[in-house]
């Protein structure tokens, strides 16, 4: 799991592009922008979640980087 400090999320798609969504602290809440399509939501838990379900849903990028 990320940590509470993660402040991006980023996955590739089958193509090898990667996409790219920041989690930026709004208050109680996370706000988020994704760079590939300029999708925003505020979220209150679980932002890096919702940023997954972003990622693999509209752009089809569930390879995460960091996971060898
Ligand atoms: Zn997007």
């Amino acid at each position: 799991m990320p940590s509470m400090t993660t402040s991006k999320v980023s996955r590739w798609d089958q193509h090898g592009r990667e996409h790219v969504v920041h989690v930026r602290k709004a208050g109680v809440q996370r706000q988020l922008r994704c760079d590939t399509c300029g999708w925003g939501k505020r979220v209150q838990f679980l932002p890096w979640l919702k940023a997954e379900e972003h990622l693999a849903g509209e752009h089809q990028a569930t390879v995460d980087p960091s996971v060898p």
